[in-house]
């Protein structure tokens, strides 16, 4: 068994499920906040599932996420009731949760600008990169891209 990102469902459908009425039309949409009790505070991303409270500051990267904190869900019985941990023929296995916290990707962010910071550094007083150097700076900004995804 394991988790299938594909079979989750459409996020606007999922969120209509849940009782959200979204108030606005776009790529972010406008609805209630049920953390918090919120009438419009909760922006919902309609591609990636994403929601974000402008109130209370709970959010995540998609409707997992959302299922898991609204629910009170461990991520496994999460996918289960959202319909996408299937079986693939293999034994189970832990999976980590795709949204990151917000301390995380801070720390994340932190150690990756400190990591490419040092690097300009070095370039500036005229140390050239080894290959595998310049290769960790590149995976640095691939890292720094995909968390600010992950809160858009
Ligand atoms: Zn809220």
């Amino acid at each position: 068994m394991s988790f299938d990102r594909n079979q989750l469902p459409d996020p606007v459908s999922y969120y209509e499920s849940e009782g959200l009425i979204f108030t606005s039309r776009g790529k972010w949409r406008t609805t209630k906040c049920v953390f918090h009790g919120g009438s419009d505070s909760m922006r919902v991303n309609t591609e990636t599932g994403g929601f974000m409270c402008m109130a209370c500051d709970e959010k995540g990267g998609d409707v997992l996420a959302y299922h898991q904190a609204a629910h009170g869900l461990e991520f496994i019985d999460a996918a289960k009731a959202l319909g996408a941990w299937v079986d693939d023929g293999r034994p189970a296995v832990q999976h980590k949760p795709t949204a990151m916290s917000p301390r995380d990707a801070l720390q994340l962010l932190e150690r990756e600008a400190m990591l490419v910071a040092v690097a300009a550094g070095n370039v500036a007083f005229g140390v050239v990169l080894s290959d595998d150097e310049r290769k960790r700076v590149l995976q640095s900004a691939g890292r720094i891209t995909r968390v600010v995804e992950m809160f858009k």
